[in-house]
């Protein structure tokens, strides 16, 4: 058994729904969701702010079984992404994987712990909430999630903003 935290996002169509589709996909694998998170976009596109969220899952599925879990759940939301950087229906990025212990994978195609988790707050936040004990490797160091979040500029957490809507978990 191995479990996986996912930062899930949405800009594009019914973003809430497609937030859910994710949660009815994993069904009974789903251990802790976040809060939904509202977070502006950034980058050189105009587009419409992000909800973001956390969702820890508990499978029998390796590291690759979890991107291609990832990706088959963009696929049945419809994902529509023609800009880089632009607007989309679902993304679901793997964060980390634990076998129990942190995977450490660095390959084009897969690369874990996520690449930008460290230094993103859309990341951080929703994981805080989920998994208030969350630890994530940087340079081969286990560090407190909440450490990390701190170290962020004000801003940055700010920008990261709570919503009144709730993720239902199903199965
Ligand atoms: P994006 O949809 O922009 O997040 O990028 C997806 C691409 O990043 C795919 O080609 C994946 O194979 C690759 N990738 C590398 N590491 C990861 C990861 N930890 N989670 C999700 N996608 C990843």
């Amino acid at each position: 058994m191995s479990t996986a935290v996912l930062s899930i996002g949405s800009n594009l169509g019914d973003r809430l729904a497609l937030l859910q589709s994710v949660l009815d996909e994993l069904a009974s694998r789903v251990r802790a969701v976040s809060g939904v998170y509202e977070t502006d976009p950034w980058g050189p596109v105009p587009q419409q702010a992000f909800l973001n969220a956390v969702v820890i899952a508990e499978a029998e599925l390796d590291p690759i079984g979890w991107l291609e879990l990832g990706q088959a759940i963009e696929q049945a939301a419809g994902r529509v992404r023609e800009l880089h950087w632009g607007p989309r229906t679902l993304d679901v990025d793997v964060i980390t994987v634990g076998d129990p212990a942190p995977v450490r994978r660095d390959t084009e195609r897969l690369t874990l712990p996520h690449r930008y988790a460290r230094e993103r707050a859309f990341v951080l936040v929703p994981w805080l909430d989920a998994d208030p004990a969350a630890e994530l490797e940087v340079d081969g160091v286990l560090r407190p999630v909440a450490e990390l979040l701190a170290a962020l500029g004000p801003d940055e957490r700010a920008a990261v903003r709570a919503t009144d809507w709730e993720l239902r978990r199903c199965g």
